[in-house]
């Protein structure tokens, strides 16, 4: 069975067929779908998510570039979705510079101030991080440690950052990016990370893999996803996918 780690079903590019497309998933080998809240909005329609599919559970948090308006009071918000049964993690937060708003200690503050409540309530952490390799890391180390859960989402790094949450025990997303011709490093990063480490995710509707690049994305297209890990490591495919299962449920704790 196969578990999407990362997806947004609650985006509007699902409005049109979401009921459709997501009933047809475990008829298909999709065993769990964790949707990820990203704005103070989508923490309602994730929970919504949750309570009508049986296989899907949900994460609540506040992504680096929604943080302008956040107040400690949102926060409360948050604490209070993390005491439901199916909302099993924090995220997705972090910091992103490639869009660079709001300003970065703003981020910070907010990226900070998220991880001391998922530490609070023992939950794991689903991290954003893009073109801000060295301060994530480093709040990560000041605030994370080695005791937390974390997967470092859509991983986009280099092979010796890697090394570094590696180290401290954390998880890396594979999504759809590591089938892209130009993802180079990634493939490195793929064949250096051992098995029991990679999550598949899709973070649909964007980042479909090819040769679906450029359409709206859903967890149908995981095993392609699969497919490219399973021919960058040497492995067949079937080992990916059980592997892949039991880290996320491993990483959950479901
Ligand atoms: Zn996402």
């Amino acid at each position: 069975m196969i578990f999407d780690t990362h997806a947004h079903y609650d985006d509007k590019a699902f409005d049109s067929d979401r009921d459709s497309l997501m009933s047809q998933l475990p008829g298909v080998g999709i065993g769990y779908v964790v949707n990820v809240s990203a704005s103070l909005a989508s923490v309602k329609s994730t929970v919504a998510l949750t309570e009508q599919y049986p296989y899907v559970y949900g994460a609540v948090g506040i992504h680096p570039n929604e943080t302008e308006e956040l107040k400690e009071s949102d926060i409360r918000d948050l604490k209070e979705a993390l005491q439901l049964p199916k909302i099993v993690a924090v995220g997705e937060i972090g910091l992103d510079y490639y869009w660079d708003t709001p300003g970065r200690d703003v981020q910070k503050y907010w990226f900070e101030r998220q991880l001391d409540l998922a530490r609070e309530l023992d939950k794991p952490v689903i991290i954003h991080s893009r073109d801000a390799a060295e301060d994530t890391l480093n709040i990560i180390k000041a605030k994370g440690g080695a005791d937390h859960r974390m997967v470092i989402h859509c991983y986009s790094y280099s092979v010796e950052m890697a090394r570094e949450y590696l180290n401290m025990g954390y998880y890396l997303g594979i999504g759809g990016v590591v089938t892209f011709q130009n993802a180079k490093k990634l493939k490195e990063v793929v064949k250096y990370a051992p098995l029991d480490r990679l999550l598949l995710e899709t973070d649909c509707p964007y980042l479909a893999p090819v040769p679906n690049r450029g359409k709206r994305n859903s967890s149908l297209n995981l095993p392609l996803v699969a497919r490219a890990i399973a021919e960058l490591k040497e492995i067949d495919y079937d080992s990916v996918i059980d592997a892949a299962y039991g880290n996320a449920r491993r990483f959950y704790g479901i």
